[in-house]
């Protein structure tokens, strides 16, 4: 389902952003294609791609680029982007997930390549950053609670970690895609949050940095009804093998250079 009215109140801002409101919309508007690709990651792929601790992935849709975490430095940021035949200037907009420098590292030096975006920060980040942004030419959102990004991507709001967190949901036709940076706030409960918002009782598919869960974590994914994982940065091996023995082929190796087709076939 879609996260409605939200239309109106999706004002760049430029001072602190007041709490959103949602509203639920009873159609819905789900993406049919997107593609999302690993620029930024610990576990490496694609071994043409540079490795650094830290998160970054570019999610393609019918509708624009959007960038997901900037990893820890711009060099090896840009060096991905362009490794993986992406122009970072056709980049329009970039959401971090949390204040942490392994994925806040590479916004700067991405701003001085291309600072044509909008940048979509949590409301709790301090001003050095907005300044940052600004200066840079760049212009930013303040994020607090879920609000739509583009169409059929929205963020689950600020969670409390700590730090203070936002993942993203794409509202596919396969079914949720939920990428989350680090998962401070939990995976589980992020899992949750995404499914409630949307008002699904699964999700597609779930994939990012999850933050080192117990093991048990994999059973919660199967009752959360989560078809496909896709594990990385933080995630730790053990979860990852036990992700990877139990959900088999929908297990996804990700890591930089992977290149995630959604499509309704
Ligand atoms: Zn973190
Ligand atoms: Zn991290």
């Amino acid at each position: 389902m879609v996260l409605a009215g939200i239309g109106s109140w999706y004002l760049i801002q430029t001072k602190k952003a007041t709490s959103p409101e949602i509203h639920i919309e009873p159609e819905k508007k789900e993406i049919s294609e997107a593609t999302l690709v690993s620029v930024y990651d610990n576990y490496q792929v694609d071994p043409a791609l540079k490795t650094a601790w830290g998160f970054g992935c570019v999610i393609k849709t019918s509708e624009e680029l959007i960038l997901f975490d900037t990893g820890g430095d711009a060099e090896t940021l840009l060096f991905n982007i362009e490794k993986k035949d992406i122009d970072p200037k056709s980049i329009n907009k970039v959401v971090i997930s949390h204040i942490h420098e392994d994925h806040v590292g590479g916004l700067e030096g991405f701003l001085e390549k291309n600072s044509n975006v909008t940048v979509f920060i949590p409301g709790s980040f301090p001003n050095s950053i907005r300044d940052m942004i600004t200066s840079q030419g760049a212009k930013f959102v303040d994020v607090s609670g879920p609000r739509k990004i583009s169409d059929s991507v929205y963020t689950t709001g600020e969670l409390y970690g700590p730090p203070k967190e936002q993942s993203l949901i794409i509202d596919s036709e396969k079914g949720l895609i939920v990428i989350t940076g680090c998962a401070h706030p939990g995976v589980v409960n992020i899992v949750k949050k995404a499914r409630d918002l949307m008002k699904e009782d699964e999700a597609y598919l779930v994939m990012g940095g999850f933050h080192h869960p117990p093991i048990a974590v994999v059973k919660k994914f199967r009752e959360l009804g989560v078809k496909k994982v896709a594990p990385s940065h933080c995630t730790g091996d053990p979860v990852r093998e036990a992700f990877a023995e139990e959900y088999k082929e929908n297990f996804i190796e990700y890591g930089v250079g992977k290149t995630i087709e959604i499509k309704n076939n």
